[in-house]
């Protein structure tokens, strides 16, 4: 996993000038998708105003249809004047210790479901060892 995140912030770092003037005229954001982790969750860097900022989306369940807005968790921001004080190599790698936080706070969310044994997101669960859909069925909860 921390080989994909220093390929993936090496190749950003390479292709993407991080500064505060670019941030200003273009708010970017790069996602990074954990493909080997359960359902494929993204953690995301984006370039603001103040930094770089770290963290996730989740989508907004207050019913049965999610939320049209996700929601941001922001994790981490890395100050521009920071960033100016670090050489291009003390970036990469400061950026990718922020991304590997951010990643096992993401993870750190998911516990297995009681019943399918499916790892799911604080999101998608009832309670603490079911998911929705084992909630339905369980114990006829109507989402
Ligand atoms: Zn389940």
């Amino acid at each position: 996993m921390i080989i994909k995140v220093k390929e993936w912030v090496s190749s950003l770092c390479n292709n993407t000038p991080l500064s505060k003037n670019n941030a200003i005229i273009k708010k970017q954001t790069f996602y990074l998708t954990l493909k080997e982790f359960a359902d494929q969750p993204q953690v995301y860097m984006r370039t603001m105003n103040e930094g770089l900022s770290f963290g996730y989306e989740t989508v907004q369940w207050d019913g049965p249809i999610p939320a049209s807005e996700p929601v941001i968790h922001q994790i981490h921001i890395l100050y521009w004047k920071e960033v100016e004080l670090l050489s291009h190599v003390q970036l990469c790698e400061k950026i990718t210790k922020l991304l590997i936080q951010t990643i096992e706070k993401r993870k750190s969310e998911y516990a297995r479901c009681q019943f399918c044994k499916d790892l799911v997101s604080q999101e998608h669960r009832f309670d603490e060892q079911t998911c929705h859909s084992c909630a339905s069925r369980q114990y006829g909860v109507v989402y």
